[in-house]
């Protein structure tokens, strides 16, 4: 993996080459710092008005791919004429349409159920956040005390095993997260790649960046287009080619796009 501000003058030249370019990021992790309760997560201004000129700009699509609800995301990140995938992609916001992923649907009054029953379950552990996105169910264990995390992982794997031994949900791992989701082949690199079709741009060239493990889908995604994979940070193994260092190193790759839009 390369750092991606050392291969810039290679980047620039292959991006130029192409008429437009779909850009679809991360949130958490890779435009904002992790925050040990999402909902507290804050978009700094200077980064906000980088995207809406970034968006505005006709050589640039946008797209917001992240784990959260998409209300959720797209109140957070609160810029109108961006696209919002919510839930891995589960549910997209695109052109003033909602698309969800149909085999989807079904499973919602599934995931309501086991949300509610990790409620009941999980009250003695007020530190553990969970998140219930309709589609999917995230637990926030990062502000859970050591000695109390593998009571709470008992409870929660326990709770989950019937559901996951018929083959009912899935579950993945994240920074400090567990998930739960319907068990369909959807993930953020089929979002991106179901994006990248509804552009019609047959000279389009595509970057991802993102941090997380359900990122790597989407690298897998874009590299096969010939794309741009970024991570954010670095860990052992990853399909992305690139590496940003922080998400000081994402906001200032916004800046150097935008050199492109005043040209
Ligand atoms: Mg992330």
């Amino acid at each position: 993996m390369q750092y991606l501000f050392s291969s810039r003058r290679v980047l620039e030249k292959r991006m130029q080459a192409k008429k437009h370019i779909l850009l679809c990021l991360d949130f958490d992790g890779t435009l904002v710092p992790i925050y040990p309760r999402p909902q507290d997560a804050l978009l700094e201004e200077n980064v906000r008005s980088g995207l809406v000129k970034l968006s505005s700009c006709k050589f640039f699509s946008i797209g917001i791919i992240s784990g959260r609800a998409l209300k959720d995301i797209k109140e957070k990140v609160k810029i109108k004429h961006l696209i919002y995938a919510g839930n891995h992609g589960l549910e997209i916001a695109y052109r003033g349409k909602i698309f969800i992923y149909p085999p989807a649907k079904k499973y919602i009054p599934l995931i309501i159920e086991i949300g509610k029953k990790l409620t009941r379950a999980l009250r003695a552990f007020p530190q553990a956040v969970l998140e219930r996105k309709g589609l999917s169910l995230s637990l926030h264990y990062r502000l859970v005390k050591l000695e109390k995390l593998s009571k709470l992982r008992k409870i929660f794997f326990k709770l989950l095993k019937p559901y996951l031994a018929v083959g009912k949900v899935k579950l993945t791992h994240g920074k400090k997260v567990w998930e739960v989701r319907p068990s369909i082949k959807w993930d953020k690199g089929k979002a991106f790649l179901w994006l990248k079709d509804k552009l019609k741009s047959r000279d389009l060239f595509s970057i991802y960046i993102g941090d997380d493990l359900t990122d790597e889908d989407a690298f897998r995604a874009v590299n096969k287009i010939g794309g741009l994979s970024i991570l954010v940070g670095r860990r052992k193994s990853s399909q992305a080619k690139y590496y940003l260092k922080n998400i000081q190193d994402t906001q200032k790759l916004l800046r150097v796009l935008l050199e492109r839009c005043a040209r």
